[in-house]
């Protein structure tokens, strides 16, 4: 399959584990953002350095930073053929930066998948992820607090909402209800993306 998706929700929403069962069922990558920035973090890169303190806060990554990440990780072989942003863009300037970039490619944006799930749900699904890694033997991530949270939510609502109202005067948004249980959540991302006619077969005709 040949799609270019865009993975849109607060902090444990679910974007990476939809990401993730969508990377199996089409066989196209999954490019996050939060991933990038933590193996900079941990290889301590320029980069990481600078995103170090900002992340351990729950505020953002400034976009020039991670827009320069996107742009290099988009010039590599294995974006051509579609992918999946989590966790990208998370503001209006990197939404900008981002058609900017695809144009420049002759690259079209498929759909924008926003998860929509209650507030109220949030701090729980965090202490789950926070358990289930910790009982994987994982590293817990140092953001996955619960103070850490609130602010990551702030971040959310100040500058990335806004993306739902961009992407949908765009004619892009997708919406599906991420409170359900994760296999129904797929099959909904599935069932909209086929009625809006996104998924393509790679030799298939395109919609631009
Ligand atoms: P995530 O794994 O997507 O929850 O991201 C973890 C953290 O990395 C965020 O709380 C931000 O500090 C930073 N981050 C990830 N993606 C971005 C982005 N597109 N813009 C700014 N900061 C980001």
């Amino acid at each position: 399959m040949f799609m270019r998706l865009i993975l849109l929700g607060p902090p444990g929403a679910g974007k990476g584990t939809q990401a993730q069962r969508l990377v199996h069922h089409y066989g196209i990558i999954q490019l996050s953002t939060g991933d990038m920035l933590r193996a900079a973090v941990a290889a301590g890169t320029p980069v990481g350095l600078k995103a170090k303190d900002i992340m351990a806060s729950g505020g953002l990554v400034p976009d020039d930073v991670v827009i320069g990440i996107i742009s290099d990780r988009l010039e590599q072989a294995d974006a051509k053929d579609g992918f999946i942003l989590d966790g990208f863009p998370r503001t209006v300037p990197q939404a900008e930066a981002l058609d900017r970039l695809l144009q420049s490619k002759d690259f079209a944006l498929d759909a924008v998948i926003e998860l929509r799930v209650d507030e109220s749900a949030l701090l729980q699904r965090v202490e789950n992820r926070v358990a289930e890694m910790t009982e994987r033997g994982e590293q817990v991530r140092a953001d996955d607090k619960p103070e850490v949270l609130s602010q990551r939510l702030a971040s959310y609502r100040a500058l990335t909402e806004p993306l739902i109202r961009y992407y949908s005067e765009r004619s892009k948004l997708l919406t599906v209800d991420g409170m359900m249980a994760i296999d129904d959540v797929t099959r909904d991302i599935r069932r909209v993306l086929r009625r809006s006619g996104v998924p393509m077969s790679k030799f298939g005709v395109r919609r631009w």
